[in-house]
């Protein structure tokens, strides 16, 4: 499995360590903003009431002095009393008459405005008052407070008290802790930030092994185990990812062997067996499928199961689903030779209803279905060649009935037909119960020891006794090897096979010729021939003459009367003694049958 590279920015461990500075940030923001609020308002205030006191106090004092100081103005103790009083905060103190002229400051520098009109502010406005403002000159912020000044008696205004105090400082000094508020909560930060990304690696190492580990047990590799840290829910988490990751370990064996099984299972099956997801392509195939279908599995993966068995225009994957039937299949055009397949189809459905595909089994059934059109074949051979004797007969028979028996002339003859045609039924139930005994097997080869060169010659003897008796114009060549060949034989069955080909080959050479026989010998076999100058067999038909009731030329076979099941029983005898027998033949030119049977040459020392 591939695995993104995780940013550290995008990481679990600097959320949280954001977080916590986060909320860290927030917290200090708002003590801070309420603290310094606080400390702003209440040093003001405090400053404010200080001064307001002290000026009023001052403003008592000063009543004695100020009607002192207007009866007799050179009685003139008020700037030092202004000065005494304009300490550390104050930044001006002045005394205005109730005409507004300026009788004393504190500052030196603004002495020369003594005497004059006071022009801080128009004498209407001049009345008692507390207010901050801001100072024209300077620009800082001043607190200024007006206060009337009583005659001792009380009952008149006789001046104002004019006091400019330094409230700048005062608001200097709180952004001056505010700053320092800010640096210590900066400092804070970041050791908060450190100690956050320290706590959130405990609580992310652990994380990020189990993903670790995670990922290796995808990749499929389940050796190691996640390190548990502690008794926390982490730790319990670590635990509980080592049980699953046993778990599925455990899981994951039982399922490779249940694969495992399901293929050698798969793989030994003799029959053919497709498996198809739920759209019909094929997800798995077996060795028996791809050899009866001669495909490869690169091939076919993924590839519609109905295009692989060729079937797409008779059926949709849908009618597959749906009917689940079984159906035959004819293969033998699509890989150029006989194949038969039955396919039985079942679809895979889950708990849930929904449906994952379908399986198709492929049963081999070429043999079966061959049989079976043979036995179809035989049984109608049987009955046409029955038919044909019986007919004849019947109409001579019938013949015979309606008064030709009277007849001496015709009666002979009429009974000689019947007689040959019930020889010929009877020689062919005789052939074909010894046909069926040698297919069930209840024949049993009475083996002897037998002098092959002799026994041939024997037979081509009687071959050419019957030449010289009859007109026949045949020669009989002999070619044997010099060798005497000693095998263990069945002599009937062999003089049957024998008999079987020589009147065969005298059979279909109708103008005569020579008969060729011979007789070798090679390493583990000996070969008989025999070949003839006749008619020959069509290549088409060479592959059938060992048929049962095959004919090439049905009507001359029956003339000469044959039945069809001459070679059919020598193929059989011969295959009971473990050779084979074949034919090589050219139209118009003749044919060559040929019979090899096992042969241990050894025997011949020993004999000889
Ligand atoms: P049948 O009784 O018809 O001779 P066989 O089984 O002996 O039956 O032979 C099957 C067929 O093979 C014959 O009908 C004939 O067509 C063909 N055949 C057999 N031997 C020869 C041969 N020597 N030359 C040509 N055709 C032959």
């Amino acid at each position: 499995m591939k695995q993104q590279k995780l940013r550290f920015f995008s990481s679990v461990h600097f959320k949280i360590a954001l977080v916590f500075v986060l909320l860290l940030m927030i917290s200090i923001q708002i003590i801070g903003a309420i603290f310094i609020r606080e400390l702003e308002s209440s040093t003001i205030q405090t400053f404010e009431e200080n001064i307001t006191s002290q000026v009023d106090s001052l403003a008592t004092n000063l009543s004695n002095d100020l009607t002192k100081h207007q009866e007799n103005p050179k009685e003139n103790n008020l700037k030092r009393t202004l000065v005494e009083f304009a300490k550390s905060d104050i930044l001006e103190a002045r005394l205005v008459d109730d005409k507004g002229i300026v009788i004393a400051t504190s500052d030196p520098n603004l002495q020369g405005d003594v005497g004059k009109k006071n022009d801080y502010e128009s004498f209407n406005s001049f009345t008692q008052k507390k207010e901050e403002r801001k100072d024209p000159v300077t620009g800082d912020r001043v607190y200024v407070n007006i206060q009337q000044v009583y005659s001792p008696t009380g009952n008149a205004v006789i001046g104002f008290l004019y006091v400019k105090s330094d409230i700048e400082s005062k608001y200097r000094q709180v952004s001056d802790i505010a700053l320092i508020f800010f640096y210590a909560s900066m400092i804070a930060l970041v050791f908060s930030l450190l100690i956050a990304l320290l706590v959130a690696r405990t609580i992310t190492k652990p994380i990020g092994e189990m993903k670790q580990q995670a990922v290796r047990i995808a990749n499929g590799d389940y050796s190691r185990q996640v390190e548990v840290y502690g008794k926390d829910e982490l730790g319990q988490l670590g635990e509980t990812f080592n049980e699953l990751s046993a778990r599925i370990e455990e899981a994951q064996e039982t399922m490779d062997a249940e694969r495992r099984r399901l293929d050698s299972v798969l793989s030994h099956m003799t029959d053919g067996v497709i498996g198809t997801d739920r759209r019909g392509n094929i997800i798995l195939i077996n060795e028996t499928a791809l050899t009866l279908l001669q495909v490869q599995m690169q091939d076919v993966l993924g590839e519609s199961i109905l295009s692989l068995l060729d079937i797409e225009d008779d059926y949709t994957f849908r009618a597959l689903l749906e009917e689940q039937e079984e159906i035959l299949i004819d293969f033998s055009e699509k890989i150029d030779e006989a194949m038969m397949l039955r396919a039985e189809f079942s679809m895979i459905r889950r708990e849930s209803g929904f449906i994952s595909g379908l399986v198709c089994v492929l049963h081999d059934v070429t043999e079966k279905e061959k049989d079976e059109e043979e036995r179809r074949q035989f049984v109608s051979n049987v009955s046409h060649e029955l038919r044909t004797p019986l007919t004849s007969m019947r109409s001579y028979i019938e013949a015979l009935n309606d008064g030709a028996w009277q007849d001496p002339e015709v009666a002979p003859a009429f009974l000689k037909v019947t007689q040959e045609e019930t020889n010929r039924m009877i020689r062919m139930i005789n052939d074909l119960l010894q046909l069926s005994r040698m297919d069930a097997n209840k024949i049993e080869l009475k083996l002897e020891l037998v002098n092959l060169n002799e026994l041939f010659n024997y037979v081509i003897d009687r071959f050419d006794m019957l030449i010289k008796d009859s007109d026949k114009n045949y020669e009989i060549k002999r070619e044997f090897t010099k060798r005497s060949i000693w095998v263990e034989i069945d002599t009937d069955r062999m003089i049957q096979v024998f008999d079987n080909i020589l009147n065969n080959a005298m059979k279909y050479s109708p103008s005569g010729g020579t008969i060729t026989c011979r007789l070798l010998e090679t390493h583990k076999n000996v070969i008989l021939s025999i070949s003839d100058e006749g008619l020959g067999i069509p290549k088409q038909n060479l592959g059938k003459v060992f048929d049962r009731f095959y004919r090439v030329d049905k009507a001359r076979s029956r003339a000469m009367g044959g039945s069809g099941l001459g070679l059919a029983i020598s193929k059989e005898s011969v295959k009971a003694h473990g050779g084979s027998i074949w034919v090589e033949s050219e139209e118009d030119r003749g044919s060559t049958f040929f019979i090899s049977l096992p042969y241990e040459p050894y025997e011949e020392d020993l004999w000889e």
